[in-house]
């Protein structure tokens, strides 16, 4: 990590810029700012790339092209949107073909404003970038040496950011399964914190925790006799690891408390954890049609009342 810091290598695309910010990114290149001799590194191939600078807004072609590049990515790796466009689609934003800023398609890490943004501006964004790819990489390590120390129990609704922002993580590899660009169908797409709070307080939200960071969620409530677990999210770094597992036991027993007869949870046709559940005696009871790249799979099984 100490080379990375001393040495970002910078990957650059422009997704649909009016070229005002990828000129201001050029010129922090160029001799009248010059930060290779800082040690930055402007690269063209992703597989190298620390810092994935964006510029303009996203449309249908520059939505595919920048999913790919962060696809190949290692991780550690930190998203920067470079100008009011790439933030928030800017004056294009009502555009026929303009979908949002970068975060509308990818997890965006830091927002530089400014129309366009300002050569220190871009610097100044990098060096925030540094401190983000610094805390992703010593998340990654501590995640690795403490993943036997997870601490699981209720959420409050204090944790409702922490979880958002982990459902949106955690979801980003499923969504890519069904076409992605943030609008696959998954409702952790369009979910805010706003709405989130309001469910807050007719849902049961589960936690697993490593050192006091939220690595996992789960959340569930009990209608007409069943019980609906939802949003089953695992950190990247922390997945394979039994987590989820442990949040749907975790969630079952507390729903059971109440009037539950059944659970029910759905997954998108291409997800892989069907099989598992199959093995937790779920059994498929029907599939809907969300869009024509998603469909919901529903699993159900019948609860085993608590022996008192
Ligand atoms: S923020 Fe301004 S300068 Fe930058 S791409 Fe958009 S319109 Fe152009």
């Amino acid at each position: 990590m100490l080379g990375i810091k001393k040495s970002p290598w910078i990957i650059h695309y422009d997704a649909s810029s009016c070229n005002g910010c990828d000129i201001e990114v050029l010129a922090c290149l160029t001799p009248g700012f010059d930060v290779e001799r800082l040690g930055v590194i402007n690269t063209g191939d992703p597989k190298h790339a620390d810092i994935f600078l964006v510029t303009g807004a996203v449309n249908p072609q520059s939505n595919t092209v920048i999913r790919n590049i962060y696809r190949q990515m290692p991780e550690p790796k930190v998203v920067v949107a470079v100008g009011t466009c790439a933030c928030s689609g800017g004056i294009f934003r009502e555009c026929y073909n303009i979908s949002g800023g970068v975060d509308s398609t990818i997890p965006v890490d830091v927002y530089i404003a400014g129309c366009a943004a300002r050569p220190e501006a871009i610097i100044d964004g990098v060096v925030q970038a540094l401190g983000v790819l610094d805390q992703k990489w010593k998340d990654m390590q501590e995640f690795a040496a403490d993943i036997d120390k997870v601490v699981y129990g209720k959420a409050t609704k204090s944790n409702l950011p922490s979880i958002l922002a982990l459902e949106k993580i955690a979801y980003y590899r499923e969504s890519e399964l069904y076409g992605g660009g943030g609008d696959a169908g998954l409702p952790v797409e369009t979910q805010t914190l706003v709405s989130l709070e309001a469910d807050f307080d007719r849902m049961t939200c589960v936690k697993a925790s490593i050192n006091g960071k939220i690595v996992g969620s789960a959340r569930g409530y009990v209608e007409a006799e069943t019980a609906h677990i939802l949003n089953i999210s695992v950190h990247p770094y922390c997945q394979g690891e039994g987590i989820g597992q442990r949040l749907i036991e975790d969630l079952q027993k507390a729903l059971l408390a109440s009037t539950a007869k059944r659970f029910e949870i759905r997954l998108g046709h291409k997800s892989t954890q069907g099989a598992w559940l199959e093995k937790q005696t779920y059994r498929s009871i029907k599939t809907e049609v969300v869009t024509p790249t998603l469909s919901w799979v529903f699993y159900q099984k019948e609860c085993v009342p608590p022996v008192h």
